[in-house]
């Protein structure tokens, strides 16, 4: 007891005296440290006398990542600085997001994670590995954070890290890079973020064989086994945390469906890869459906969306595409009817001859009175979509071909080739412009430059969860929420579609810019915040209930962590 309690002063609380002032992340403040804190924590002389503001420091961050000449090494000195000094990570951050998004997460985490261990400098987060069963309330108990302290967890067993693959233990950063977003998007306090690793071994050989590999070096337990950790991290979690939103993240496919449908009415927890992915297209389609509907003269829920891939990826967000149809009156059989699926085989149908994979059933079409097609080109032709959703891994699919005959069907139609990273995109943002006369409505799912086209900016929109997980999360930190159900989820989604400005919407986006995500945050956290005080799940002594609906953004706002060194 008094060990952790020893522990808890020198992580978390301002040390009192000497070089333990300097080595706490949170509280160092390095060159920033005044005069009269240097005397009252008897530091003086154990920093140079010059005393520099944050932005000041800020400088000398600019300055020193310039030097840095790969990504991984700009990561690596960024993730450093967190592990020095926290606030001043965080400033730099907020103010360089469009620059730093790319280094502190995708793509470079990809990199990071897999050379996790070998990077190694501090242990950091919770790691629960299988060798813990039967007593994984004992390690989460070795947190040293007070029960109402840890707010958000992040939670990964490394198994599908972002199409990497298997990287077992190494996936712990996937879950530092997540909830540095949450802090940065959000707001959340970064004492209050938990970052979580449950290690069942890897079946990856390279790290079985790396002597530097520092997770379990076994194979990945049994489906048994791992089921039965997982229900007991659960309960443990959520026994010692009973508020903390638990996000999972990088679970594989089939587990990922799993444990969603196990544990999404029991805890609060969400899956961002399904969830929050489905959210986000779904906004930016409501945005890309107004666009295309009004310069067509039509209804804006006339629409006709092929999905391109049937992946797990595909089938989530088509369900929550249907979503934008139910807002609009259908049921959800009609909702169905204007979603078609295909995969490497063409148009899937009930009658196509093949064995369909279970998650493929759910859109297959019986209404093709026998006919079948293979090629995309003529299934456009066939179901004369407005909207074409790439999710299907391989570059290039929507060929010349196709997006022309996109435009051909439609005034403005909506093309969104979604699969990452960039090379593997569906088609270029230059390709979508060009072969539909500057026509296409656009989002990718991965970043590309913005083009001059017809002697305007056109803006490369990105479906980019970053938009859309924090607010759901600090949501349901600020309600307590006894759940995050689906209907929470969508109102989040039609929550981002609503937070463009005028210019945002004249400039054709159908995302906000990325700067702005603390504000859209506001408004996706203030919907969620609405739907889980309807549904009866806060836990907060109707503290987030009683704030009038128009005045929810800004409390929400007012509640968000601010990195400063006057608190
Ligand atoms: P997956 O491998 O499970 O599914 C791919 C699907 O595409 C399969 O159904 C396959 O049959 C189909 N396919 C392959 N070639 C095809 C072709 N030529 N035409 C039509 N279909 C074809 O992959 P997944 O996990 O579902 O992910 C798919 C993609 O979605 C990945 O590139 C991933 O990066 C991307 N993704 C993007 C976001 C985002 O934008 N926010 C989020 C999640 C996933």
């Amino acid at each position: 007891m008094e060990h952790k309690r020893m522990l808890q002063r020198e992580h978390f609380t301002v040390g009192t005296s000497g070089p333990a002032a300097l080595r706490d992340w949170y509280t160092n403040k390095d060159t920033g440290f005044s005069q009269e804190e240097r005397d009252k924590l008897g530091i003086r002389g154990l920093l140079p006398p010059r005393i520099n503001t944050l932005e000041e420091q800020g400088l000398r961050i600019r300055h020193q990542l310039d030097t840095k000449l790969t990504p991984i090494q700009k990561h690596i000195a960024l993730f450093n600085l967190r592990q020095r000094n926290e606030r001043l990570f965080y400033y730099f951050l907020l103010n360089n997001l469009r620059e730093t998004l790319p280094l502190v997460y995708t793509p470079t985490v990809g990199e990071a994670c897999q050379k996790f261990s070998h990077m190694f400098r501090r242990p950091e987060g919770l790691t629960i590995t299988i060798e813990d069963k039967g007593r994984v309330a004992d390690v989460v108990a070795n947190w040293p954070q007070p029960t109402d302290m840890p707010r958000i967890a992040v939670i990964t067993d490394g198994s599908r890290i972002l199409g990497l693959g298997d990287l077992g233990w190494n996936g712990l950063g996937i879950a530092l890079g997540k909830l540095s977003l949450y802090v940065a998007g959000a707001g959340i306090d970064p004492r209050s973020t938990l970052p979580i690793v449950v290690d069942l071994g890897t079946n990856t050989e390279e790290y079985l064989n790396d002597p530097l590999y520092l997770g379990l070096p076994r194979r990945r337990a049994s489906h048994e086994e791992y089921l039965e950790l997982l229900d007991e991290i659960m309960e443990a979690l959520h026994k010692r945390y009973p508020s903390l939103i638990i996000q999972f993240e990088d679970w594989s496919s089939d587990h990922a469906f799993e444990f969603l449908e196990r544990y999404q009415l029991k805890y609060p927890m969400f899956n961002d890869d399904i969830q929050g992915t489905g959210a986000v297209i779904l906004a930016g389609f409501i945005n890309a459906a107004r666009i295309s509907a009004n310069a067509a003269n039509r209804d804006v829920a006339d629409q006709r969306i092929l999905m391109v891939g049937a992946g797990s990826a595909a089938i989530g967000v088509a369900k929550q595409l249907m979503w934008f149809f139910r807002h609009h009156g259908l049921s959800e059989e009609e909702a169905k009817k204007l979603i078609w699926t295909t995969d490497s085989r063409g148009l899937i149908t009930n009658d196509r001859g093949d064995k369909l994979a279970h998650h493929k059933l759910y859109f297959a079409r019986d209404d093709n009175e026998g006919q079948q097609f293979k090629n995309l080109e003529d299934i456009v032709d066939y179901v004369k979509p407005t909207a074409i959703v790439g999710l299907s891994t391989v570059a290039g699919t929507f060929t010349e071909g196709v997006i022309r005959k996109m435009a051909e069907y439609n005034t403005r139609p909506i093309i969104f080739p979604l699969s990452n990273p960039t090379s593997n995109s569906e088609c270029t943002f230059e390709e979508a412009l060009k072969y539909t006369d500057g026509r296409a409505i656009f989002a990718a799912g991965s970043p590309f430059a913005n083009v001059e086209f017809g002697g305007r900016t056109r803006f490369a929109d990105q479906g980019n969860n970053f938009y859309i997980f924090p607010g759901i999360g600090l949501a349901g930190a600020l309600s307590k929420a006894k759940h995050i159900t689906d209907e929470v989820i969508t109102a989040g989604a039609f929550a981002l579609a609503n937070s463009l400005t005028p210019v945002e919407r004249s400039e054709l986006r159908v995302y906000p810019k990325i700067e702005r995500v603390r504000e859209v945050s506001g408004e996706v956290a203030a919907a969620c915040i609405r739907v889980i005080n309807e549904q009866g799940l806060a836990r907060d002594d109707g503290h987030s209930g009683s704030v009038p609906h128009e005045q929810l953004p800004q409390w929400v706002c007012d509640h968000m962590w601010v990195p400063s060194y006057d608190h």
